[in-house]
């Protein structure tokens, strides 16, 4: 069986309400699929992490750089293809947007792998610890046009719902400085019962994050996310030895080479592998080897639509408990609770977390051989970004 065709299908919509993280607002939604079609008929889905105009340029790395290294190819062939494109690309960019394209590649690569060996994605990597997963859900993004007393009584309430919605746990957004971040933080605490996670996205530098810090140790926050800048690395080593809550990050770390040197450095409680930024399915299992040989939680980074989605569902359903025992954590899927249609109406047969988590506190993994789902044509032609 070999690989006909590699193609990028990137995707945009507008959203119902302008939303922000700390370094930015944005009002449209984008989605950047990858297809991998082959000699026998079967096609694969992948997804690349990185929105707007980063999905178009890793469109273009996908179509223009990485697909003429691999069609003709064997499509089973994974592993062998990741380390020839990786040397390839190597000396023009061993993280970011080159990988971010092979990620999707490979994703879409274990799809195939998947389907002809007629075995679910969780089940080819090695096996199910557990059917379904206990979700997450991040939402209290920050709004260009309210100030901080409207935004906390904003995420006060919409921490309530989404606890109230069967989520495991909430994460909010802050970026608003130290003051009304902290002041943000306590309406979110005061308002649910369940354990709750703040996200930074890099917004401080180290004095800050740790006077945020000190109030979230107070406060009880479950993590502190991406507090400083992913290349401040005795930041979060001193963040992580200062403060009683987790320190978590990752998502903008990529490859085993760049996760073996940020594991080193000792700066997090948790690790966030991004599977569809950090090379895809091949090296996410090589970088949860590494976070378990030292002995790293892992709760996968989810950003994007419902191929993202799905295929985390299996990578936690097949993510073994460390140390194991009656009673083990359990990982978590991250699950963005605002608008998004390219994960809720993008497939055949959409995942609906919503109404699972709802009636169950948990979410399924998908039946079907590979990632098991099937992106409704129709729905991508109508989103196309041209
Ligand atoms: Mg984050």
């Amino acid at each position: 069986m070999q690989i006909t065709r590699i193609q990028s299908h990137v995707l945009r919509c507008d959203m119902p309400e302008t939303l922000g993280y700390s370094q930015q607002f944005y009002s449209q939604r984008t989605c950047h699929l990858v297809e991998v079609s082959t000699s026998e008929g079967l096609t694969g889905w992948g997804e690349c992490f990185g929105p707007g105009n980063v999905a178009r340029a890793n469109a273009r790395i996908v179509e223009d750089v990485i697909a003429p290294m691999m069609v003709g190819e064997r499509a089973l062939d994974r592993d062998r293809l990741w380390h020839r494109a990786y040397n390839l690309l190597r000396d023009h960019g061993q993280k970011g947007m080159p990988i971010q394209a092979l990620s999707g590649i490979d994703i879409a690569l274990w799809d195939v792998a998947g389907q002809a060996a007629g075995l679910p994605l969780c089940d080819l990597i090695g096996g199910r610890h557990r059917d379904a997963v206990g979700v997450y859900g991040y939402g209290m993004m920050l709004r260009p046009d309210m100030d901080a007393a409207a935004m906390a009584d904003q995420f006060a309430d919409e921490a309530a719902a989404i606890a109230g919605a069967g989520f495991a746990a909430v994460k909010m957004k802050v970026g608003l400085g130290v003051r009304d971040d902290v002041r943000l933080a306590t309406a979110v605490a005061d308002a649910v019962d369940v354990p709750f996670m703040v996200d930074a996205n890099h917004a401080y530098d180290v004095n800050d994050a740790l006077e945020v810090g000190r109030a979230l140790d107070d406060l009880g926050a479950y993590w502190f996310e991406e507090p400083v800048a992913p290349e401040d690395r005795d930041g979060y080593a001193t963040l992580r030895r200062s403060l009683r809550t987790r320190i978590a990050g990752g998502e903008a770390e990529f490859t085993r080479w760049g996760w073996r040197d940020l594991i080193a450095s000792g700066g997090l409680s948790i690790a966030q592998p991004e599977v569809c930024a950090l090379g895809g399915v091949s090296e996410y299992l090589r970088v949860l080897a590494l976070c378990h040989a030292h002995h790293l939680p892992v709760v996968n980074h989810v950003w994007g639509g419902a191929v993202a989605v799905a295929c985390n569902l299996h990578l936690s359903a097949s993510m073994p408990p460390l140390p194991g025992g009656l009673h083990p954590r359990q990982p978590w899927l991250e699950f963005d609770t605002t608008e998004n249609r390219f994960r809720d109406d993008l497939l055949e047969a959409p995942l609906d977390i919503q109404g699972q988590v709802a009636r169950t506190g948990t979410a399924a993994v998908p039946d079907g051989p590979g990632l098991g789902v099937a992106p409704d044509r129709e729905f991508i032609a109508a989103h196309l970004w041209e």
